[in-house]
């Protein structure tokens, strides 16, 4: 299943490296040897997860549909204008991001805001009329988010930074 996602996503213009970027992006200050190649890898990791799946099959669904016109109404003019006040892609997207705990919540929430990246790109097409993506936007920025904590919790895990993302200092044995 992870497989039809990807290119599903490739449909829809994306890479995972476009993703990888924003999960840099956000975890770069934390974790100064962090590669592009590693949360690339990191966000691959994330797509394996069920709830992520269906999450991104439903949403981008929507938003094909939006631009066949063939939602019906009232959703077809919510979705096609992306309405602020829906905000229901938003709560897809946190079904997302909840999947590595709470930090995921505050990058998604950096990452709504900035705009930053592929989430520029969706932002412009958007704006020219030329895609829907009112649920895309949102789900990659809830992936890239959850990408991100992963990475944070496995960094955690070493030992040598608390969650917060400050750096601990080297325990001399
Ligand atoms: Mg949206």
């Amino acid at each position: 299943m992870r497989a039809q996602i990807i290119e599903l996503l490739a449909e829809r213009g994306l890479t995972l490296e476009d993703v990888g970027n924003l999960v840099l992006q956000l975890q770069q200050k934390y974790n100064n040897g962090l590669s592009l190649n590693d949360c690339t890898k990191a966000v691959y990791e994330v797509l394996s997860k069920r709830e992520v799946q269906y999450a991104l099959f439903t949403g981008i669904a929507l938003d094909i549909l939006a631009e066949k016109k063939m939602l019906p109404e009232p959703l077809q003019q919510i979705v096609e204008t992306d309405e602020p006040l829906y905000g229901v892609d938003e709560i897809m997207a946190l079904g997302i991001t909840n999947v590595y705990g709470s930090i995921g919540l505050t990058n998604f929430g950096f990452l709504d805001k900035q705009k930053v990246g592929v989430l520029a790109r969706l932002d412009k097409e958007e704006k020219l009329r030329e895609k829907v993506h009112t649920f895309l936007d949102d789900l990659l920025a809830g992936l890239a988010a959850a990408a991100a904590a992963k990475l944070a919790h496995s960094k955690v895990a070493e030992g040598n930074i608390l969650s917060n993302g400050t750096e601990l200092p080297a325990v001399k044995s």
